[in-house]
């Protein structure tokens, strides 16, 4: 694995603070690191804060190769987590599609096994495309699905051939190196009216900041954590206007929120068993656990 230096990802600061020291195990670094939803590992690069723009990012991250290899092994084994958050998302985005002038394509990047398209074709989209880098969540689609997925690490070209008028990525930011060059791509794709609407955790939330080093969002997967000054720069320094940026609602079953709580392997087992003994483990459950929801528009 190959490491390389870089400035703030999002505002191209370099004048930072010490966020948190490295914490990495080399041997422990496999396919199950990178793949979505799983239990928290707390490995973590060493994570500066943005003096600017108030981004938490790694300014040593592995390049990209590492990375398009890695998440395209990455295994994959969180279905209904998976349409469980699309619903979270299709929610949140409806007031904002409703405002959309036409709705011609869609695009989810970091679909997953795409579980936004069918409600985002629902809400009136007249096409919906998925980009997602695994193979393992692209086999896991349904079939019907599984057609609209494009295979790979988002790129402007994979786009080409497509007249977006939404462009969307829920907590994916975290993982590309060069966020800008996602929300950049997406603002010269879209067309004139079209939105762009990203989901990502903020750092600054009430229960990350309780949490500090121990949220499950310190992660060595996550090569930037945001902020809501963070995710606004993002998006304004790559032409969007009227950025609106807001708090999302998750809705879990309880036994997944206890599976990404900090608590030891031991307690977590005791619990889900009691869960399963009353009976609640399915219940929903929704909470705010410091996920933003941000929103811009392309003149
Ligand atoms: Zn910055």
């Amino acid at each position: 694995m190959d490491i390389h230096e870089r400035p703030c990802p999002v505002c191209g600061g370099k004048d930072y603070t010490l966020f948190a020291k490295e914490k990495v195990e080399r041997d422990k670094i496999t396919q199950s690191t990178y793949s979505s939803r799983k239990e928290p590992e707390f490995m973590r690069f060493r994570l500066v804060r943005c003096r600017d723009c108030e981004l938490v990012y790694a300014p040593s991250i592995p390049d990209m190769s590492f990375l398009d290899s890695a998440y395209g092994e990455a295994s994959y084994d969180s279905d209904e987590e998976a349409r469980r958050a699309a619903l979270s998302y299709a929610k949140a985005l409806s007031p904002y599609v409703d405002r959309l002038q036409n709705k011609q394509d869609a695009v989810d990047v970091g679909a997953g096994n795409g579980a936004l398209l069918p409600l985002l074709k629902k809400q009136g989209f007249a096409r919906v495309i998925g980009i997602e880098p695994s193979q393992a969540a692209i086999d896991a689609a349904p079939d019907d699905v599984r057609r609209f997925l494009r295979k790979g690490l988002f790129t402007q070209e994979m786009i080409e051939d497509l007249h977006p008028s939404l462009m969307c990525s829920f907590m994916t930011l975290e993982h590309m190196p060069n966020p800008d060059d996602f929300v950049k791509a997406s603002y010269s794709a879209l067309s004139a009216g079209g939105g762009v609407a990203v989901v990502v955790h903020n750092y600054q939330g009430a229960l990350n900041s309780l949490l500090g080093l121990r949220s499950p969002i310190m992660d060595i997967e996550h090569l930037q954590l945001f902020c809501p000054k963070a995710i606004k720069t993002l998006l304004s320094n790559a032409g969007f206007e009227n950025i609106a940026v807001e708090p999302l609602k998750n809705e879990y079953p309880l036994r997944y929120w206890l599976r990404l709580s900090p608590l030891p392997k031991v307690a977590k087992s005791f619990i889900a068993r009691l869960l399963e003994k009353l009976n609640i483990s399915h219940s929903q459950f929704s909470f705010n656990v410091g996920n933003l929801l941000a929103v811009g528009w392309k003149r």
